[in-house]
């Protein structure tokens, strides 16, 4: 037998000297590489990959994974393995598909960086480099000879190195995205308080003009106000400070709130707004954020009338199994495929901000999201430019502790 990496002149003839002389400079390799915290292993493969058997493992084994060199079965460390992360493309992550490779020559060099779980419960991760070896006859390969590392402190301080980018990245963007947006969004309706606060006042004004001009007044005060708080909202998302507070909640009838909230809009709009409620009940009660419940409701149908042109909005809810699953559908402009992963992370809008059609801040969907996972849901979509969009969320619902709903028929 020889390595690939063994000189040829070992190849053939090993005389007694040359493999006593052998086995004493494996044996301070071996050394060598455990001095350098490497667990040095020599495999020998069975029929199959995990019926193979190591031999001349080192001892830092017991440190690695806890077992003896004795214990170490190629089953016993193929049974640890969670994941695979080859080190190079030519070696695949199915073990069955390396093992072929490696036999047939196909692999002259194996690096993998492996997730393994110890027979003790510990996730830890090591480098495993081996190379072939071959057997003379056959020119097939019968065995490796490798070492593990140990990389968990390496691999958790590249993770949390990930992390912080990650962080950093995501509040450069957010701030990025603030200052691009928040200043336009705001100065809409401050120049409109501002302009129609003057003309109210003027000299010689119609009654009728001034009524219109303190609608406007009100109207983009409240709007402005709608961004303030939305704002403020997502600073509390981001800190974590947002508590909630459960309390009985009338479903049906904030249903009905959320109608009369959206009906002018979309009557204006000439598009069709209905909601469903369940049939066979006529009030069901929940125990639940009903603020956080309202707002989000609010933020999608908010989204649906504003990008909807035609056909209708319809909104509503069901059981399923122990959740109840809302929904808000409409026949708008829908959410084209490379926005659909971003949409609800914050500030993020469809539009260009230099072809901005839709007033917006684009943070009512971040926050509903925040809000329905703080109610123990999850919310999802599915949208199709120029069909519509599909907006689905659920919370926990009958048999689900202090959420538990009462009826009363
Ligand atoms: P915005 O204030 O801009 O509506 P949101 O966070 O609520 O912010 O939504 C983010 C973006 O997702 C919107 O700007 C829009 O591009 C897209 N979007 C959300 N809901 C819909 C919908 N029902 N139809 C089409 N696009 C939508």
């Amino acid at each position: 037998m020889r390595t690939e990496a063994s000189p040829d002149y070992l190849n053939n003839h090993i005389t007694k000297e040359m493999e006593e002389q052998f086995n004493i400079s494996g044996d301070l390799l071996s050394q060598a590489i455990e001095n350098a915290d490497g667990v040095p292993y020599q495999l020998t493969f069975g029929t199959g990959v995990g019926d193979g058997s190591f031999m001349n493992v080192g001892f830092g084994v017991k440190q690695l994974f806890g077992i003896s060199p004795e214990e170490f079965t190629e089953m016993l460390f193929q049974q640890m393995i969670e994941e695979i992360i080859p080190g190079s493309e030519d070696i695949p992550v199915d073990p069955v598909e390396t093992r072929e490779k490696i036999i047939s020559g196909a692999i002259r060099k194996y690096k993998a960086e492996l997730l393994v779980k110890t027979p003790g419960g510990e996730k830890k991760w090591i480098r495993d480099c081996s190379i072939p070896v071959i057997d003379d006859k056959t020119g097939k390969a019968t065995g490796l000879l490798g070492i593990f590392f140990d990389i968990s402190e390496h691999k958790l301080t590249l993770l949390e190195l990930g992390r912080a980018l990650d962080r950093a990245t995501e509040s450069d963007r957010l701030k990025t995205a603030f200052l691009n947006n928040i200043p336009h969004e705001i100065r809409t309706p401050l120049n409109a308080i501002v302009g129609f606060s003057t003309l109210v006042n003027e000299p010689g004004q119609l009654m009728q003009s001034r009524l219109e001009f303190q609608e406007i007044i009100t109207h983009s005060s409240d709007h402005l106000l709608e961004i303030v708080d939305d704002v403020v909202e997502i600073s509390k998302i981001e800190a974590k400070v947002i508590r909630i507070i459960n309390k009985e909640v009338n479903l049906n009838q904030m249903l009905q709130r959320v109608y009369d909230r959206f009906k002018p809009d979309a009557a204006e709009k000439n598009i069709l707004l209905r909601y469903d409620a369940p049939m066979d009940e006529k009030e069901i009660i929940i125990t639940t954020d009903g603020y956080k419940l309202f707002q989000s409701l609010n933020n999608l149908l908010s989204n649906a009338v504003k990008f909807t042109f035609e056909g209708k909005v319809e909104f509503g809810y069901t059981f399923k199994e122990d959740k109840i699953e809302f929904y808000v559908s409409d026949t708008g402009i829908g959410i084209g495929v490379e926005h659909q992963p971003n949409i609800f992370k914050p500030f993020y809008q469809a539009e260009s901000s230099s072809t901005k059609r839709y007033e917006g801040t684009g943070l009512g969907l971040s926050i509903a999201k925040a809000y329905i996972e703080l109610l123990g849901g999850e919310i999802w979509f599915t949208s199709e430019p120029g069909k519509g969009s599909v907006f689905c969320f659920n919370i926990p619902g009958p048999g689900k502790n202090s959420n538990r709903p009462r009826y009363s028929l």
